[in-house]
């Protein structure tokens, strides 16, 4: 037998939302649901003719547009194959073997696989009965192994925010030592307006970092490219840690060029947020019960019931993301997706035991 490490044989593999079948709506990884902005595809094909060279292994271009974007220094920046990436960094540089690292949980999939990749290992701290951050009880489970805290605002699968106030009470109970990183994927579809903003937090706070995605409001899931806007120590670890040349040539043109469409992506970030509007409230008057979602995404709390939605959904065409026993993520898609999925829903609910 060839030496492995035992944990990693008994990791699940991370499970990306199941394709569609021809005529399905895929509604299960959170994407975009609009095509690429002209500009941003030029800008990839403008690069094509670069492919045989590496990319520009700092990305120097992209990180003084986002650090002038954000008002931080570019040394407080770290790129990433995806903001998947930088959370794996930000583990590794933080947690190894026998350290704890805390998460709500449900939360995204990911964190506890990668912690466990570390040899750190994962603390998930439930989530309230109203599909919130639980950060008493996340307070209440840091030990001096504790070595980093992954507060994901807003929360995927639930939608849920975690307030400014909230993170403030909760950060007074953290030690000095111990990194919290806000991982705001989904930070553009937020308009709760007690919501933590991750960046006024990092800037007020030495052990807090933020996480960003070009994948979700962005529509660049497919090129993978994420950040993390952290403190200058942290980030250049970040930098030791990462796999070199991760980050395209295509992905940093990409990223740039959606820098510069902000205004139009602005526009759609809108739309998708009045979908979900739409899409709750359709929802609720049909007789679901959910919490206000503040993603691109609804969480149906389905329990035991889970898998037989998943296949009323699925029969109607729908791919959504289930979680057995727990509840199915539906992402907001485009009106006539979002239409059909109503139509599932109800149909769901109709044929209930
Ligand atoms: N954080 C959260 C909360 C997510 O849901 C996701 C994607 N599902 C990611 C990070 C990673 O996204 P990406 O690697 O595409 O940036």
């Amino acid at each position: 037998m060839i030496h492995q490490r035992d944990v990693i044989g008994r990791l699940p593999v991370y499970k990306p939302g199941r394709p569609a079948a021809p005529g399905a709506v895929k509604l299960s990884s959170n994407e975009n649901p609009f095509p690429p902005l002209p500009s941003v595809v030029d800008a990839v094909v403008a690069g094509l003719d670069g492919i045989q060279r590496y990319p520009d292994l700092g990305a120097a271009e992209l990180t003084r547009r986002l650090a002038e974007h954000y008002d931080v220094d570019p040394g407080e920046i770290a790129l990433g194959a995806g903001s998947v990436e930088v959370a794996g960094q930000l583990i590794h540089a933080s947690a190894g073997d026998g350290d704890e690292v805390i998460f709500a949980w449900r939360s995204f999939e990911a964190y506890p696989i990668l912690v466990q990749v570390a040899g750190a290992t994962p603390v998930p701290v439930p989530l309230t009965a109203d599909e919130r951050h639980d950060l008493d009880a996340m307070a209440a489970a840091i030990t001096p192994r504790t070595r980093l805290v992954f507060v994901c605002n807003p929360n995927n699968p639930t939608g849920a925010t975690v307030t400014a106030e909230e993170l403030t009470a909760f950060l007074a109970k953290v030690p000095a030592e111990v990194l919290v990183v806000v991982d705001e994927a989904y930070v553009h579809f937020d308009d709760d307006p007690r919501s933590a903003n991750g960046l006024e937090f990092f800037r007020n706070h030495p052990n807090v970092a933020v996480l960003h995605t070009f994948s979700k409001a962005y529509g660049l899931a497919g090129l993978r490219v994420g950040y993390a806007i952290a403190p200058a120590a942290v980030a250049a670890n970040l930098r030791r840690v990462g796999v070199p040349f991760a980050v395209s040539d295509l992905a940093q043109r990409a990223a740039i060029a959606s820098l510069d469409a902000e205004s139009e992506l602005e526009l759609r970030i809108r739309e998708i947020v009045a979908e979900r509007q739409r899409v709750t409230a359709a929802l609720r008057d049909g007789g679901w019960r959910l919490v206000d979602s503040f993603g691109n995404f609804l969480w149906l709390r389905t329990g035991d019931d889970t898998e037989r939605v998943d296949g009323v959904l699925h029969a109607h065409g729908v791919v959504a993301r289930a979680f057995a026993g727990e509840g199915v993520r539906v992402t907001i898609g485009s009106p006539e997706a979002n239409d059909r999925f109503l139509a599932a829903a109800a149909d769901a609910l109709a044929t209930a035991p």
